[in-house]
């Protein structure tokens, strides 16, 4: 098949040496190889924390091609899982905590990193808990249930001279990076207007934690339109300043604690418009940005794989990467070298930021302020 796409090798390496946009201060990501570090006794350590759908099916496996880190230890409330999880991973018993004891991870020296994967309630006591207890942590999306306990965790990392960092696989992510590329530098011109939506048909446990408001914080929202409004801040590489948000539900029983969909439209500065949309009741997966010269996106945008993209320069024909490998990879290195993550709390909180306003404007009726 002829491919008349202008995205070669060489804009590929360009890509992953562009280091993201609000975060262009640190260091370039030079290239795969870059990643990885010599030196096997130097990988650190990851204890996984909540081995649940994303530890199983993403981390875990991940983790066996990383090489700056690796799977040392877990955490699990569940003693069926601390057996079959030592058994396939190899996990000594030293290395597995409960929910009770964990704080005595501090006195594990096999332990470097803990890897907070449980539901959204509990980010913010583990991320503590972790830090107190002397470890690195990367806490999963989105980082807390509002912008005020995100706060809380980058002081207590802060406090105990630990790096924080957020599971935004998509940071390491080649199309996505191009879309900071094309969007941050102008490559088309000044963007002028954004669209991009995320969500999927919930056809899980209908007495799920992430149906619960207090263990989930919100609906759609929280879970799926995190990656929308990442996608238009870092596409941008600026931050917005006001929202209005309107909510829409179907299905009031299975949703009756949290939101189905929601839609958005995010003002940032020079009124550059960004409209979003998330939902437990549609699949959606795209990010469009439109420049001066043209316009560019990506559908899929947001999953594990399978993410295509276009520009006026073509398809973008990058690898699919394991995305959550690059990442941790990315955070031990960060560590090893004293370096800053380009995904660090602050990040995370940037964004429960501008969904505490979209709440705030579902609420209220009215444009809001993001604070
Ligand atoms: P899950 O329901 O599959 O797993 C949650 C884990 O937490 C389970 O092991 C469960 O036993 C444990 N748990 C402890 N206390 C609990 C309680 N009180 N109620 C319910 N479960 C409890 O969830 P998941 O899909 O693995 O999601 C976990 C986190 O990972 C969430 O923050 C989610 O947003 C995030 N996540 C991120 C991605 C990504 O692509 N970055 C993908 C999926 C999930």
């Amino acid at each position: 098949m002829k491919n008349n796409s202008r995205y070669t090798r060489r804009s590929f390496l360009r890509t992953l040496s562009y280091s993201a946009g609000t975060l262009a201060l640190m260091p370039a990501f030079k290239s795969l190889a870059a990643c990885s570090l010599p030196g096997k006794d130097k990988r650190l350590g990851i204890a996984l924390v909540g081995l649940g759908g994303y530890s199983g099916g993403q981390l875990a496996p991940a983790l066996q091609e990383t090489k700056n880190c690796y799977l040392a230890g877990i955490v699990t409330g569940t003693p069926s899982k601390a057996d079959s999880w030592s058994k396939k991973y190899n996990i000594p018993d030293k290395n597995i905590y409960n929910y009770d004891n964990f704080d005595s991870i501090a006195n594990n020296p096999d332990i470097d990193i803990v890897y907070v994967v449980l539901p959204i309630s509990m980010h913010k006591e583990f991320t503590i808990r972790a830090a107190q207890a002397g470890k690195h942590v990367i806490c999963e999306k989105p980082m807390a249930l509002n912008a005020g306990e995100c706060a809380e965790m980058i002081a207590a990392c802060k406090k105990a001279n630990r790096m924080l960092s957020i599971g935004y696989r998509l940071h390491f992510e080649p199309h996505n990076i191009e879309m900071m590329r094309l969007g941050q530098k102008e490559i088309y011109g000044k963007v002028t207007s954004i669209d991009t939506g995320n969500g999927f048909t919930y056809r899980g446990d209908p007495n799920a934690w992430r149906l619960k408001k207090a263990l989930a914080g919100g609906g759609g929202l929280m879970d799926m339109g995190v990656y929308s409004i990442q996608g238009s801040r870092y596409s941008l590489g600026k931050e917005p300043l006001f929202v209005k948000a309107t909510e829409e539900k179907t299905n009031h029983e299975l949703f009756r604690e949290v939101d189905e969909t929601v839609f958005w439209e995010l003002e940032f500065p020079g009124g550059i418009l960004a409209k979003g949309k998330s939902s437990y009741n549609n699949n959606w997966g795209y990010l469009k940005v439109k420049a001066e010269k043209g316009t560019f996106g990506l559908e899929p945008a947001f999953g594990y794989g399978g993410i295509r993209g276009n520009s006026p320069a073509g398809e973008m024909n990058f690898p699919q990467i394991n995305q959550q490998a690059f990442q941790m990879d990315d955070f031990a290195r960060c560590i090893l070298q004293k370096k800053p993550t380009r995904v660090p709390g602050e990040e995370g909180m940037r964004d429960m930021k501008v969904i505490d306003a979209i709440y705030r404007s579902i609420a209220s009726g009215k444009r809001e302020r993001i604070v």
